[in-house]
Order: C-alpha cells, then sequence, then structure tokens
C-alpha cells in the first residue's frame, strides 16, 4: 500500500513536470523565433472558361517541352456543377469562386434565391487590398461578372456595367466597351468612373502595347467595344495586360492584392468545336501563365491559382494521335460535367490538393487573403 502512494506521487510529480515545459518553463537554449509573415500573400486566381483536362493536353501534346502548369507542384480537382444543375455555366461556375455559394446557372454573385453575396473581389477592396480584372471576353461577361456585379441574369450587360462602377475594382482590362458609352438608359458611364478617379481610355485611343499606367489612379481599360478578338486574329494584349496589372496591384498599398485573370475563349473554342481555336487560346494562355508564374516565384509572396470554371465541348483526344498532329473529338456544343484540375504554385498551395466543391476554392483564398 506504502509502495502504491509512492508511485502514484511520482506520477503526480512526472505529470505536472511534463504540463509545465508545455505552458510555462522557457529553454533558454530555445531562441524566440522572429514573426516571419510581415505580409498577407497576394492572390492571382487565373481562370480558363471551358479549360477542362483534355484541353490542357490537347495544348501540352501540340508544343515540345514542358508546359507552364507543370512548375506547379501542387494540384486538386473540384467538383463544378451548379445548384440546380451538374453542368455548370460559367455564370454559376464563377460565383462558386466568388461568393462560396452554389447557385444557379445564369446567376452572377447571388445566391439561389437571387440575393446579392458581396464577392472575395469585394471584400478584398472593403478592406483595403488591392484589386484588379483582366480577361480577354468583355468584362460584363459571366466570368468577371461575377466577381464584380450581382445579377440574376448574365446577359443583363447594362446593369453589370452598372454594378461595375461601384466595385471598387482598381484595375480593370477587358472588351464591351459600349456596354458604358452607348446605353439604353442614355447614362455615361464613364463620367462616373473618371468621376471615382479611374484613368479611363481604349484601343481607339491608345494601342495596349503603348500603355503607360498613371500609378495614381485606377485604370480602366477597354480592349474592344464588343467581344475582344481571337488570339489566332491578332489579339494581343492578355499578356502584358496580367503583367502590369501584377506590377501595379503590387505597387498600390502595402497590403496584399486580389487579381482575377480570365482566359476566356478558351470555352468559345468548344462551343465552336474548332480544336484549334482552343488550341490557340490555350498558346496565349500558357505563354501568360509562365510571365505570370514567374514574377509570382521571383516575388516569394504572391499564390497563383489555375483552375476552369467548367469544361467546354466534352473534348476527346482519340487513337491515332500524335503529338503535334491529333485526332480529337468534341461530343457536345455545351458545356460537360467532368471534374476540373486546380493547379497551385507559391505559398499556401499545398491546401489545394484534394478532390472538392468548387466553393472551397472561395473559402480556401479567403482564408489566405484575410488572415
Ligand atoms: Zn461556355
Amino acid at each position: 500500500m506504502k509502495v502504491s502512494w509512492i508511485f502514484i506521487g511520482l506520477v503526480l510529480v512526472q505529470c505536472a513536470s511534463v504540463s509545465n515545459s508545455k505552458i510555462g518553463a522557457v529553454d533558454p537554449k530555445e531562441k524566440p523565433k522572429p514573426t516571419s509573415i510581415v505580409k498577407p500573400t497576394n492572390i492571382v486566381l487565373v481562370i480558363g472558361d471551358g479549360m477542362g483536362l483534355a484541353q490542357v493536353s490537347a495544348y501540352m501534346y501540340n508544343v515540345e517541352g514542358k508546359i507552364a502548369f507543370e512548375r506547379c507542384k501542387f494540384i486538386g480537382l473540384h467538383k463544378s456543377h451548379a445548384a440546380n444543375n451538374l453542368i455548370t455555366d460559367s455564370a454559376a461556375g464563377a460565383s462558386a469562386f466568388s461568393i462560396g455559394e452554389k447557385t444557379n446557372n445564369a446567376y452572377v454573385g447571388v445566391d439561389v434565391n437571387g440575393k446579392s453575396h458581396e464577392t472575395i473581389l469585394e471584400e478584398a477592396s472593403r478592406k483595403g487590398l488591392a484589386t484588379g480584372v483582366v480577361v480577354s471576353s468583355t468584362i460584363v461577361h459571366a466570368t468577371p461578372a461575377a466577381f464584380i456585379a450581382h445579377n440574376v441574369s448574365r446577359d443583363a450587360y447594362e446593369e453589370i456595367a452598372l454594378d461595375i462602377v461601384d466595385s471598387g475594382c482598381d484595375l480593370l482590362i477587358g472588351g464591351g466597351q459600349k456596354y458604358f458609352t452607348r446605353r439604353s438608359d442614355s447614362l455615361d458611364l464613364i463620367q462616373k468612373f473618371k468621376s471615382k478617379n479611374y484613368f479611363v481610355t481604349d484601343y481607339f485611343n491608345s494601342d495596349y502595347s503603348s500603355l503607360v499606367i498613371p500609378s495614381s489612379q485606377k485604370l480602366l481599360f477597354f480592349t474592344a467595344d464588343g467581344d475582344p478578338l481571337p488570339y489566332s486574329q491578332g489579339r494581343d494584349y492578355m499578356i502584358k495586360a496580367s503583367l502590369d496589372a501584377l506590377q501595379f496591384l503590387d505597387k498600390r498599398n502595402d497590403k496584399a492584392f486580389f487579381l482575377m485573370v480570365e482566359g476566356s475563349q478558351i470555352d468559345w473554342g468548344g462551343h465552336a468545336n474548332d480544336v484549334n481555336y482552343v488550341i490557340s487560346e490555350m498558346t496565349e494562355f500558357n505563354l501568360m501563365l509562365n510571365k505570370i508564374l514567374d514574377w509570382a516565384e521571383k516575388d516569394g509572396n504572391t499564390l497563383v491559382i489555375i483552375t476552369g470554371d467548367h469544361e467546354t465541348g466534352g473534348l476527346s483526344i482519340n487513337p491515332g494521335s500524335v503529338r503535334g498532329k491529333l485526332t480529337t473529338q468534341f461530343t457536345t456544343t455545351g458545356h460537360s460535367g467532368v471534374m476540373i484540375p486546380v493547379y497551385a504554385f507559391g505559398p499556401g498551395a499545398v491546401n489545394f490538393t484534394g478532390i472538392y466543391e468548387n466553393t472551397e476554392l472561395y473559402l480556401m483564398m479567403k482564408k489566405i487573403l484575410f488572415k
């Protein structure tokens, strides 16, 4: 009996010393670590509209060497379906990324009940982070609209344009000037942007390649009156625009930034069942992606996430294909329901592995951007 009490006493002393070492006692040999994070991580979300694994593969087998995507060591898959349809459109697909809600097809920046939700870009802007959107479609198109507007109809371009005035977005580059300047309500949205300290110009006034962005203002640059040209027909602003955006947003303040870049027309090639259109758009996307990854690598504090909102065309690469000469087939002129790869590069990239809903991207980005 006496021995047992001594044993229990010893155990208690042992426990006390273990818990002491955990909560209080400082080992003199262990110096306190300096706080390493001085600035939250910037996020660049690069969306290939309609870009599934087949689109990336078709491009990859048409070129020699490694493609930009292979620089990403952390890869996941997202489930792209909408709230009301297994096959999502770009509106619901992008809204999952921007507001973290599965919503109905055609809805941008609103939930299934049509209720507006603050988007990740709008929240970033409200919190003083720099924000930007660079697209190869119009800036009122479904994907950008999901980040800077709220509507139950992706086709309500004039209403979407009006929302963009108040989005707070620091940099907007893309087509669709007519929805801002020749409106059925006769409103002059350009004056509204100018009164909010935007430098507003367009392809007609200056070629994008010679544009110098005034650092003291926000930027709205229209690259086309309607849809920008396909890459194969001379569209050439995306690479410079995405690099300009990175530099501009990085210098804007000492907080992090959020940039959404979209290769919009990969989707249009899929709808047209035109594999050359798809591959040509992927060529530009890959060039741009390499530049973005170079910039992020040098910066060291920028997370780049590359994904599609859905796949378009049900593209397959068939037997008989050889590198440089593919035998391809489309199964639809619409979108398909396959899971979509997510490639991540930079600080926090490890979080993007696994299989998850597309809405998870919003949650993970938010955690990193607003930590
Ligand atoms: Zn589409």
